[in-house]
């Protein structure tokens, strides 16, 4: 994307803060466009591939994984940014990074870890996708991480506890953790991604959630915001009624998401324009400017009500998500104490504790079954 093509408030490439350790540029790619080569050519990115994002991994082949929902959440955050002339790249490194700290088998994972860690400065997968990033990866001769720019950096780092951003700061001044203390936003590419993830979300839990027979298009009835796309596709082809088969819902959904995101687009640049920021620092310190109108807002509340009370917390889902709990934190238990099961980068780190959290949060679904089978010689799931 042409730099005179972006908004005034866009970030600028060219204007970055720049990277931890300097590097000479690399034309004729720009700053962000090579943060995003170096996440799609990272080993975190690879692993997301088999990785859960509400269903578990074996559980179909064509349910999302972390993989093709981050690649969902970089299309809608790339669409909506050129609408508005924000950096697109940059929109796409933070979208296809935004999920590379998540442990295997979704927020069931995490809240396991996040027990086992409770006693040694906890775990939590946003400080961890900025840790993959800042410091796991292993590529480069002369530092750890992808020493990304500023700008990729502050928009991984979506939530921070104030304990957390303390710590941070404190070890990088003006780091991306410095805005959870001042109060500050990020800027509008990381704010847009933020939206973007959870657009895709609702959309693709509500196809995986039919296609486990979790949740039913009678259900969702109840749902305005659904109903209302699938009463017009209804209008128009009213043969669709009595047909079995999935073209009502994908029409459905694809209606229910580009209306979303024509009013995300309308009302950020209303909003923009009211602002008239001079650049893409000022709007750090505005309220957040990229935002759906209020109508909207409450009714995706009311989609992601139904998607908890009726998907996430569905019998079938929870008895997975327990399972997956305790595979988690039985391989805790067993590399704490075994250090020597784990490969001898983690099993020599100084503080244990945090090395089985950072080697298992790496895991995939099918590898951390695999290794609980071989630790403990139970097989919880198929694998
Ligand atoms: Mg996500």
């Amino acid at each position: 994307m042409n730099a005179e093509a972006l908004a005034p408030w866009a970030s600028e490439p060219q204007r970055s803060r720049g990277r931890r350790r300097h590097e000479a540029l690399a034309p004729p790619r720009n700053e962000h466009q090579r943060d995003r080569d170096r996440i799609v050519h990272s080993t975190a990115f690879r692993r997301l591939v088999y990785k859960t994002q509400v269903f578990i991994n074996h559980e179909g082949d064509l349910f999302r994984t972390r993989l093709t929902h981050s690649l969902e959440v970089a299309q809608l955050g790339r669409s909506v940014a050129r609408a508005l002339r924000l950096n697109e790249d940059l929109v796409e490194a933070i979208a296809l990074a935004h999920d590379l700290g998540h442990t295997p088998f979704g927020h069931a994972g995490q809240d396991a870890l996040q027990a086992c860690m409770a006693e040694h400065g906890g775990f939590e997968h946003n400080l961890q996708s900025l840790r993959v990033v800042d410091s796991l990866e292993v590529r480069y001769p002369d530092f750890d991480g992808l020493n990304l720019t500023f700008e990729t950096r502050e928009g991984i780092l979506k939530h921070c506890s104030p304990r957390h951003a303390r710590r941070l700061a404190a070890a990088e001044p003006g780091g991306p953790a410095q805005r959870f203390i001042d109060g500050t936003r990020p800027s509008l590419e990381a704010q847009l991604v933020d939206l973007a993830d959870a657009l895709a979300y609702n959309a693709h839990d509500i196809d995986d959630g039919v296609r486990a027979g979790l949740i039913s298009l009678a259900q969702l009835g109840d749902v305005p915001l659904f109903a209302h796309w699938r009463s017009e596709v209804l209008a128009q082809h009213p043969a669709l009624a009595g047909q079995p088969g999935r073209r009502l819902l994908f029409e459905t959904l694809r209606r229910m998401l580009s209306a979303q995101i024509a009013d995300l687009v309308q009302t950020t640049a209303a909003l923009l324009a009211d602002a008239a920021s001079p650049d893409a620092d000022a709007v750090r310190a505005l309220p957040r400017l990229v935002r759906f109108g209020d109508a909207l807002h409450a009714q995706q509340a009311e989609l992601k009500t139904f998607l908890f009370r009726e998907l996430y917390r569905h019998p079938q889902v929870v008895q997975s998500t327990a399972v997956a709990r305790t595979v988690v934190g039985e391989l805790y238990a067993a590399y704490t104490t075994r250090p020597q099961e784990m490969p001898a980068d983690y099993a020599g780190a100084g503080n244990l504790p945090r090395a089985v959290a950072d080697y298992i949060a790496g895991m995939t679904d099918r590898y951390a079954l695999r290794e609980h089978h071989r630790l403990t010689g139970r097989r919880l799931f198929e694998h």
